[in-house]
């Protein structure tokens, strides 16, 4: 292969025009993977499935090489599954469960959340309310492959360190045995930096770490961000590829890394269209193939 047409690259799309225009959309910045919400991210509801839309999408996803499977439908940022307040945790498992029953018509699509904030209830009692939610929203048949994001541990938020994840995987698997090995890891490289973790300086001694707490075969999908903070500043604010504290090289690092190149990479920086082709025009051409 040429060109870097090896790399699983895709950005941040809108589904405001539904499944096929998004696919469109994708295929147009040279992306062969994507995210999306699955539903406005500040908002609650959900238009009802459009069937042709969804046929058509399939169409257009296959003619351009891409795999439901390398897709990332985000739930809204309004889930907090380890809310204090009930009412939320409520949103979070009926919310879920209907993104998830909608995921089915796209096999295999990996359906990322965060593990939300605890707002002062503790790390511990977060870790088994967002496990308790898992357990009431995921069952053994479903082809959807649910996610947990690291997180950059600001403010009361679970999920900023390898163990926080790996607690909440250990607490779904204790709870519903029959779950076990179903859910997958989603590694957002400006989160694990804001949080501590040296992803761009060291990447293969942070990616040993993750191993060791979580085990690198969880790790599904990769959130391409640089971060306008350094290591460790618990910040989360995400910066385009190569102007941040990551820089080019560090990205070059990650996305190479024998461990990762296999992995669909999504873009979640400050961008438009334009910005984001750009962007993975650059990435290619920085991948190694081989
Ligand atoms: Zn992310």
């Amino acid at each position: 292969m040429e060109n870097g047409r090896g790399l699983l690259i895709g950005a941040h799309m809108s589904i405001s025009g539904g499944y096929a225009a998004m696919i469109r959309d994708a295929v147009s910045i040279d992306g062969n993977t994507m995210q999306y919400f699955t539903r406005n991210p500040r908002g609650g509801d959900v238009k009802a499935l459009d069937a042709d839309d969804a046929a058509e999408a399939k169409r257009l996803a296959e003619a351009a090489g891409i795999s439901f499977s390398h897709t990332i439908a985000h739930a809204a940022y309004t889930v907090n599954p380890c809310s204090a307040k009930p009412e939320v945790c409520d949103f979070a498992v009926r919310s879920m469960r209907e993104d998830i029953e909608r995921l089915e018509n796209f096999p295999g699509t990996l359906y990322n959340f965060h593990p939300g904030s605890h707002t002062g209830q503790g790390a511990s009692v977060g870790i088994e309310k967002t496990a308790a939610c898992l357990c009431s929203v995921m069952e053994p048949g479903q082809k959807t492959v649910v996610l947990i994001e690291t997180m950059a541990g600001k403010g009361s938020e679970i999920g900023g360190t390898f163990g926080e994840v790996r607690a909440i995987i250990d607490a779904v698997e204790h709870a519903r045995p029959e779950l076990a090995g179903m859910i997958g890891v989603c590694l957002d490289t400006c989160h694990v930096s804001d949080a501590g973790y040296d992803i761009a300086g060291d990447t293969e001694g942070v990616l040993d770490e993750f191993d060791r707490e979580i085990g690198l075969e969880r790790l599904r999908a990769v959130h391409l961000n640089d971060s306008k903070n350094p290591v460790g500043a618990h910040k989360d604010r995400h910066e385009v590829i190569g102007s941040g504290a990551l820089g080019l090289d560090g990205i070059g690092r990650i996305i190479n890394s024998p461990r990762l190149r296999a992995l669909p990479f999504c873009l979640e920086t400050p961008n438009d269209l334009a910005g984001y082709k750009k962007e993975i025009a650059l990435l290619r051409s920085m991948y190694h193939e081989g």
